[in-house]
């Protein structure tokens, strides 16, 4: 039996209307597991007619009160997350462990919009001109929309909904079709935590459901997370119907391995990055740059760590779950044959593995190519999949210029013990986010998450202050009290004295 998935409007499950719905399915065993509604234009407006409508009563509610139910939605999670790990690893297919850690992560920028009241304080200068004062606010935009990908159902939305909530909007998220009822949970936690109906909504859909957001005179910002080509149209789209937007894009994470490094911590790094989440994780390690010949000696290390790992069921402790549909798992699969056409050398070949799950599940072990040239389609296009590539360099110059010239700047890291090399690369690599023998550097919650390049259009990263900022605009008051030394006409631009 199937479950139906329904929308989250003004407080309340609302069964789909629009007569169209999409496949769920459990990736390791292949079988669907629901139907979500995808929502009709008409649904978003429901929705977003929901956040508007909550507006006004949300952003006047004092900080004491919003932090309060902050603090609440917090603690709820922190007590039930085993329950959020459970559908993300039912849906996603991601092991249980690695589900528990997304939440965790996600809960950090809950626990950081708690203290949203700090971060909101403004500016005063008293006198700034012979008995004027000046102070600067910060005041929420309104109803804003939130789209997220599936790699990380619950994570990547509390990326951005607790501090649009905490700063006083209202919010509309649209998650992945593909893995929806990790946001149907959070907005029942929300209810829980005593969040005024309306101020937290969830639409599922596809495109028809982001056009909407896109183009709906209600919504003042997008904040999106996906492939670069969405990304890419979400921000030209959106920005052209007058919203602020960050639409976060695809990545193709370089590890730059230095002769000096430890190359066992440097193997043991680039199993973890590279095939944790099955690689379906935009802060993955896809590409490995071997520097000065450690590449045969860095290869084989990392072969001999991927042949232990135990892909299967997520469910059942295995180190790495499947896929999250067949054709994803397909298509990644393809990579790997055309990577072998084109001439790498397949070290580790994952299409051969044993899962231990359900034969229908989406299954393809951890994948290493070595001898990759910038011209395979295995190096330039993100495979998203457990799928390592090795190239090899010969100085660390030609390794940097490799990293600058690719198209997408999300994350990266350098293994080394030349503390000097290290910041070199910190300086002249130009990606948003860098590890120094680091191989996932995923900022906590109150720096801002986010890449340059292709994988980031618009100008605010996720969190932190960039994301106070990008939910909030700036107001500045210049008051005067009336006192009997002032009066008398004067039609000059106003001058400080
Ligand atoms: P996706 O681009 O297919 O989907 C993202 C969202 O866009 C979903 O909500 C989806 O329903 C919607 N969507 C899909 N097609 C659309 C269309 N034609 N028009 C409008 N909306 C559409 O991405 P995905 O497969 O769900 O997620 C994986 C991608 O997300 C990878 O490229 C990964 O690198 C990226 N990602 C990036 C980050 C980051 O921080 N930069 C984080 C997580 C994931």
């Amino acid at each position: 039996m199937t479950t139906l998935i329904p929308h989250w409007i003004d407080g309340a499950r609302r069964e789909g209307a629009s007569g169209r719905t999409a496949d769920v399915t459990d990736p390791a065993t292949g079988e669907v597991s629901g139907q979500v509604a995808l929502a009709s234009t008409e649904e978003v407006d429901a929705a977003v007619a929901a956040a508007a409508a909550a507006f006004p009563g949300w952003r006047d509610t004092s900080l004491t009160k919003r932090s309060a139910v902050l603090f609440k939605f917090r603690e709820l999670l922190n007590e039930r997350k085993p329950e959020l790990a459970a559908i993300i690893t039912a849906e996603h297919g991601k092991v249980l462990d690695d589900a528990l850690g997304e939440v965790s992560r996600g809960q950090e920028v809950a626990e950081f919009a708690c203290g949203v009241p700090h971060l909101l304080k403004g500016g005063f200068t008293e006198n700034a001109s012979t008995g004027v004062d000046v102070h600067s606010v910060r005041q929420p935009l309104g109803p804003v929309a939130v789209i997220s990908p599936f790699n990380f159902p619950a994570m990547v939305p509390m990326w951005f909904f607790p501090v649009a909530i905490a700063t006083g909007n209202t919010v509309v998220l649209k998650p992945s079709e593909k893995d929806p009822t990790a946001a149907l949970w959070m907005a029942e936690l929300w209810k829980e935590a005593g969040l005024p109906d309306g101020v937290f909504n969830v639409v599922h859909g596809d495109k028809v459901a982001v056009d909407r957001l896109l183009e709906h005179p209600e919504i003042q910002s997008v904040s999106f997370v996906g492939s670069t080509p969405i990304a890419r149209y979400v921000y030209e789209t959106g920005t052209r119907h007058g919203k602020r937007v960050q639409a976060l894009g695809g990545a193709k994470n370089h590890m730059l391995v230095l002769p000096d490094a430890d190359l066992d911590l440097a193997a043991d790094a680039a199993v973890n990055a590279g095939f944790g989440s099955a690689g379906e994780r935009c802060m993955a390690i896809s590409t490995l740059v071997a520097v000065g010949g450690v590449g045969d000696d860095l290869v084989a290390r990392i072969a001999e760590r991927a042949a232990t790992l135990r892909t299967g069921d997520g469910r059942r402790g295995c180190d790495m779950g499947p896929l999250v549909t067949r054709e994803h798992r397909d298509r990644v699969a393809g990579y790997v044959d055309a990577g072998e056409e084109a001439g790498a050398k397949v070290v580790v070949d994952g299409r051969e593995v044993q899962p231990d799950g359900g034969e229908g599940g989406f299954w393809l072990g951890p994948t290493v190519l070595d001898h990759v040239s910038t011209d395979m389609s295995v190096y330039t296009d993100e495979i998203f999949g457990p799928v390592l590539v090795v190239l090899r360099v010969d100085t660390y110059e030609q390794g940097l210029e490799l990293i600058n010239s690719n198209e997408y700047g999300n994350g990266t890291a350098i293994f080394t013990n030349d503390g000097g090399a290290a910041r070199r690369f910190q300086n002249e690599v130009e990606v948003g986010m860098v590890g120094i023998n680091v191989p996932i550097p995923v900022p906590m919650a109150y720096y801002s998450f986010g890449g340059w390049k292709n994988s980031l259009f618009g100008d605010s990263h996720a969190h932190g202050t960039e994301g106070v900022h990008f939910f909030t605009r700036g107001k500045v008051i210049t008051s005067r009290w009336l006192d009997p030394s002032h009066g008398g006409l004067n039609l000059g631009f106003p001058q400080n004295a």
